[in-house]
């Protein structure tokens, strides 16, 4: 198969037909009608083998990754995501692997309404790079603009995909039904809650490298300091059974990959923040507060000050 019959097989069937798609898989470039007034949100990630995920892993949870770091971007910025393009590198052309790979990525795409609009197909060490295009109408949610005061809030659960990790490492194929291995593989970007809490929270970001490293980005960007008890990190019972409360705390705060909101809010705001959550079923917790200063400083139930025992963690340390 060359080329232009694997692009025409597994990805043209992710475009989904719309007017404004003026152009899109098979010329030069695509051409999108944007909607007035609206703000493109940009991003994009790459996934290595070996590097963002387990050598072997299954190719559906490869590409359900791929699309989820992605819209889990957008999520933090209270982006809708829109469309996408796909940059593949991949070292044989295997058909079950690419099958299966675009099986997850027409779900995690379709899910979430994102039109594959075009790519760019290379040989070489498997890498995936997606972009993804979303729009805002009026002010994207950022990591500037928190403010002394602010609540800090989590969605979810944090440390889970930690855990899962380790099983995925030892399973790629990863058939087990574990509830921590399926929160590593099947991560959901929290798009709902973003985009709801534009104009509610005051700063936001993805928890990607672990949630003490990129409140830290937050508190960077805002000129801030945070204060997180740690004893309100929400751990899972799964995550508590399986590693015991010492590590589950250890990973929640430091394990990354968990595609949670980390959010500020203002106190007057914390109302309608909790009543959108529990309208989305997601949970939503407060773990600190923003005090004036820089850096992320952990404290106990007490407000005794706590030292993690590891970061996020880091590609070029
Ligand atoms: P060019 O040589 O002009 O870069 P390509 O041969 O790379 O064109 O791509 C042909 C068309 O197929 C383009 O519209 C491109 O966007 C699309 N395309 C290539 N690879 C992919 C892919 N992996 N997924 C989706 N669309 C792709
Ligand atoms: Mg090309």
């Amino acid at each position: 198969m060359d080329e232009f019959s694997l692009i025409a097989r597994y990805f043209a069937p992710l475009e989904i037909p719309s007017p404004d798609v003026l152009i899109g898989i098979g010329d030069d470039a695509a051409v999108l009608a944007w909607p007035a007034g609206e703000h493109v949100v940009a991003a994009v990630d790459t996934l290595v083998d070996g590097v963002h995920f387990p050598h072997g892993l299954r190719a559906d949870a490869v590409a359900h990754r791929l699309a989820a770091v992605n819209l889990s971007d957008l999520a933090a910025m209270g982006a809708r995501p829109r469309y996408a393009t796909l940059a593949l590198t991949l070292p044989v052309l295997d058909e079950a692997w690419l099958a299966a790979f675009a099986d997850g990525l027409g779900k995690a795409l379709g899910t979430a309404r994102v039109s594959l609009i075009g790519g760019d197909t290379t040989r070489g060490p498997l890498t995936l790079t997606l972009q993804v295009l979303g729009s805002v109408n009026g002010a994207a949610l950022s990591r500037r603009g928190a403010q002394v005061g602010d609540v800090i809030a989590v969605s979810g659960t944090l440390g889970d995909a930690r855990a899962g990790l380790e099983l995925a490492l030892a399973e790629p194929l990863a058939r087990s039904q574990d509830p921590l291995l399926a929160s590593f593989l099947w991560p959901t970007p929290r798009l709902a809650l973003g985009q709801g809490l534009r104009g509610v929270a005051s700063a936001a970001i993805d928890v990607s490298d672990g949630l003490l490293a990129d409140v830290g980005h937050i508190m960077r960007h805002s000129g801030c300091a945070a204060e997180i008890d740690v004893s309100r990190l929400p751990l899972s019972s799964a995550l508590l059974a399986s590693v015991g409360a010492a590590r589950a705390r250890d990973y929640a705060q430091s394990g990354g990959d968990d595609y949670e909101l980390a959010l500020c809010i203002p106190p007057a705001a914390l109302g309608a923040a909790h009543a959108l959550a529990r309208q989305l079923a997601v949970p939503l917790t407060e773990i600190g507060v923003v005090r004036a200063g820089s850096g992320v400083r952990c404290v106990d139930g007490q407000g005794r000050d706590v030292t993690p025992a590891t970061l996020g963690y880091r590609h070029f340390v």
